[in-house]
Formats: structure tokens, sequence, C-alpha cells
């Protein structure tokens, strides 16, 4: 899972692309990076770490120009390498590129190989460097950005949301399944493309639209163009976008995140009622979802958990051990508001259950004396292959098990999970258009190794459009 961000404008980019990547910053803090186009090459700069830290004031004044693209990282494939670190920028002829990329391909070795045999060599170990491969090699014989797009289209499997930089030309595309989220939107002097609407609210810009899937978005000094260049029989956006990832006041595809959270902390009290003395949520994944069961519960919400707002993430530390720890460290529980009560404990997710298990631990040492824990996904049931990261069915709590003994492993006084069907119907798609392959195990595409539901993938017909043709965007 990452970020990414795109901007053309006329005043310079660098500083709204530090910006942009600040609002984006919980898609990942492993690493960031920015590349401008100065007019005649590319300036670039990333590193490992928090946007704060990786650029300082002298780094983003040397960022010069008025096209530029960035990225937070948060690795699902490609290792912690230097090297992996995106943007990834390239010369190619008289040409600079700069590529960022938001997903995961499900094809990458095939066509690495590929590639390698006909003697191409690679500098990461990222799909993101495939993605740059297939774009540069048919620019460099058609010469057409809409027919390499196409190509990548018609050849790479999984979720991908790209932005692309060429000679200060910015061009955005979404994968024809929409799996990851990418909106566009206009600046006071140009236009952003973005991984979440925060970002354009964090510059004072107007959010205009989603990127459909399969669509291509040019943007430069003259304005924003179109090309749908591939058509899907369905969408299959990602569900734990909504669950966890994206922001609460992100608003992905037409929804609004945060009241689908709140939606489901409703449904959660009216699937499985229970008497206490306070709903308290888990920081701040459960926030809006507490808040919804609260109110249709009219158990008061009580913060009965503290955050410490300067700990890092407990769920990407290596080992059980230090995730146990870090989770005393990053959660602190009020006494007074627990002792001799029963309380409603609501989180979004449970993945590997360390951190409920040690939350419910904390909490009892602090004399609670019930704790009815309550969840805003279906359980965790498989690995997701298209940019979460999850971890392997040996590791998720619930893949092998049913609630019952999830909520003796956690030792919760009771535990519901919200149903798939009310989740779903808080988002408001239709089911198949979204992906629920870490909830269901049924993937939108043929994954090696996993069975994908025939029905999903047989609906999934991906029409190419033989005439590329581009229409302004619309952009009031
Ligand atoms: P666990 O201890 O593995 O059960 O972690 C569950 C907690 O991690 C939940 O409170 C979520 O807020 C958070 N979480 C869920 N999925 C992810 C993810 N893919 N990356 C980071 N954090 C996550």
């Amino acid at each position: 899972m990452c970020g990414i961000v795109g901007i053309v404008d006329a005043g310079g980019v660098s500083i709204q692309l530090y910006y942009a990547l600040y609002a984006l910053q919980h898609r990942g803090q492993e690493s960031a990076g920015i590349s401008t186009f100065d007019g005649t090459s590319l300036r670039k700069f990333k590193g490992q770490g928090l946007v704060a830290d990786v650029f300082s004031p002298a780094v983003l004044k040397d960022l010069k120009g008025t096209a530029g693209v960035g990225h937070v990282r948060y690795p699902t494939t490609g290792s912690n390498l230097p090297e992996n670190i995106q943007p990834l920028n390239f010369q190619f002829q008289e040409h600079f590129i700069s590529v960022a990329h938001n997903g995961n391909l499900v094809n990458t070795c095939d066509i690495r190989r590929e590639y390698e045999q006909a003697g191409q060599i690679f500098t990461t170990t990222t799909d993101t460097e495939i993605i740059a491969k297939i774009l540069i090699q048919e620019i460099s014989t058609s010469g057409s950005v809409e027919d390499a797009v196409q190509l990548c289209m018609k050849r790479m499997q999984g979720s991908y949301s790209v932005v692309i930089m060429i000679d200060g030309v910015i061009y955005a595309f979404r994968d024809p399944l929409g799996i990851k989220p990418f909106c566009l939107g206009k600046i006071e002097h140009g236009y952003i493309v973005a991984s979440e609407s925060v970002a354009i609210d964090a510059l004072g810009g107007k959010f205009l639209r989603d990127i459909r899937p399969g669509e291509l978005i040019r943007m430069d000094g003259d304005g924003v163009k179109c090309t749908q260049i591939a058509v899907a029989g369905r969408c299959a956006h990602c569900i734990f976008e909504y669950i966890y990832f994206a922001r609460a006041d992100a608003v992905i595809d037409g929804v609004l995140v945060y009241d689908v959270r709140r939606t489901i902390g409703q449904k959660l009290h009216e699937e499985a009622p229970v008497s206490a003395d306070s709903v308290c949520s888990v920081p701040d994944s459960g926030t809006a979802y507490a808040i919804g069961y609260a109110e249709r519960s009219r158990i008061p919400f009580v913060e009965s958990l503290m955050k410490n707002r300067y700990m890092g993430r407990t769920f990407i530390m290596p080992t059980q051990k230090e995730r146990e720890r870090a989770v005393r460290i990053k959660l602190n529980p009020i006494p007074a508001h627990l002792k001799d009560k029963s309380i409603v404990l609501v989180d979004d997710s449970i993945v590997r259950g360390t951190t409920s298990k040690r939350i419910i631990e904390m909490m009892r040492d602090a004399g609670a004396q019930e704790i009815h824990m309550r969840i805003g996904s279906p359980a965790i049931k498989a690995p997701c292959y298209l940019g979460v990261d999850m971890p392997t069915r040996k590791e998720l709590i619930a893949s092998d098990k049913i609630e019952e003994e999830v909520r003796r492993s956690i030792t919760a006084t009771s535990l519901h999970h919200i149903s798939l069907d009310a989740l779903v119907k808080a988002i408001g798609f239709d089911r198949e258009d979204l992906c629920t392959g870490c909830l269901t195990g049924c993937y939108p595409l043929l994954i090696d190794g996993e069975t994908a539901n025939p029905r999903l993938v047989n609906f999934v017909d991906v029409t190419f459009q033989s005439r590329l043709e581009s229409f302004e965007a619309e952009t009031t």
C-alpha cells in the first residue's frame, strides 16, 4: 500500500507535493520521494522515513519545476532497499521519466522473466520497474503514451494506480477494475492527481472526480485531457480501504469513508446488542465505528484508551514480542473509566490478534470487568495479493478459527465481527464491484495458488478501445 501524487502548477510544485504527501502519510511510512522537472532535467530526492524527516526546506527549494510526482511507500513487493524507494527515475533517449505506483501486480515474475530473456536488466526488485519498462518500450516504438498505457493494461494483472511524469507532462492511470483509489483535483494554478481526496483538501484545492477505472489522464500547463483506455465489466474496489486503510475524511469513488465506518458501528449494535457502561474505541482506527455504535445503542462513548500520537505503527514491527510491547507504549488505559465497568470495545479489524489481545489484557489490569469486542470488518480469512500488507494464512488468527475460538484466544467476554452483507450495504456498491479477497478468499483476478471464484473471474471482461480519443476532462 502506498500513496501517490502528481501535480502541475505554474507557480512551482515542490511545497505542494510535500504537503500532499504529508496528507497521505498514513498510506506508507517506510520511505518518501519527490521528483520534479525543471525544464531541462529531473530534480529528485528520496529517503527512508516519514515525509517530515526526509525533506528539509533546502531540499524542497532545490526541487524546482512546474510539474512533479511524489510517493510514500509501504512495502508490499520489493524489500526495504534504498533502490526500491519511489518515484523511480529514468532517462531514455532525450526523455526524462519518473514513475510512482500504488498497488501490486500479480504477474510480475512472468513479465520480468520475459524481459530478462530479451536482455533487459532491472535495478530494483519492485513491480513498478516492470510498469516503466513496458511503457518505455512502447513509447520508443510508437511514440504514443496512450498506446503504451494500453499495452500496460493488456499485459499487467493486478492493482495499479500509476502517476508518470514525462518531460514535465503528468500522466495518471488506474487499473480497469479500479482496485486502488485515485482522484483528480483543481488547485489554484494547476491540477493534482492523488491517491485520496485528503491530499487535494490539504492544498485548499477542489476535488473534481475519481479517475475512472481504465482511464488515462494527461495534465500539463494547457489543462487536462482524458482517454478511456479500457473498460471492464465490473469494478473491484478494495474493501479494506473503507475498513482501515484510507483516512476517514477521504471520499473514495463517491463514498465518504467516515460515513461507512459510522454506519457499520450502528449495524454492529443491531447485529450484536449488549448492555454495557460505555463504548470505547481503539484510537484512531476504531473511532468512527465506536461513535456509530454509541449513537445506535445509546451507551455513552467514553475514551478509555489514550493514544501516544508520536508512536509509529505497531503492525509492521518484525517480532511478536516487539509488537506486544509497542501496543503498551502506544495505548494507555484510563483506570478511572474502566474499573468495575462493562465496556464495548470497538476496532476496525483483527489481523494477527496481537493488538486486541494485548489491549484486553491491559484493560482488565486496569479493572474492567467485561470487554465486549466489536469489529468493523468481517473476519480476515485470507492474504491480500493486491496491495494491502496482510500476513500469510498461518499468521491470520481467523483463517482457520471460528469466531468463538478467536474470542477465546483474545480473551474477550464476547466478540462480534460485522457481517459482509452489512459492510457491503454500508459502502453502497454491488458486492461484485468490490474486492473482498481478504474476507472471502475469492479474488477478482486469477492468482497463482489461490482458487479464484470462477463466476467473478469470468465476469471480468476487459475491452480495449481500438481508437483512442482524448477529451477535455471536466474541470469545473
Ligand atoms: P493485529 O494485532 O495484527 O490483529 O492488528 C490489528 C490492528 O492493526 C487493527 O487495530 C488495525 O487497525 C491495524 N491494521 C489492520 N490491517 C493493517 C495493515 N494492513 N497494516 C497496518 N495496520 C493494520
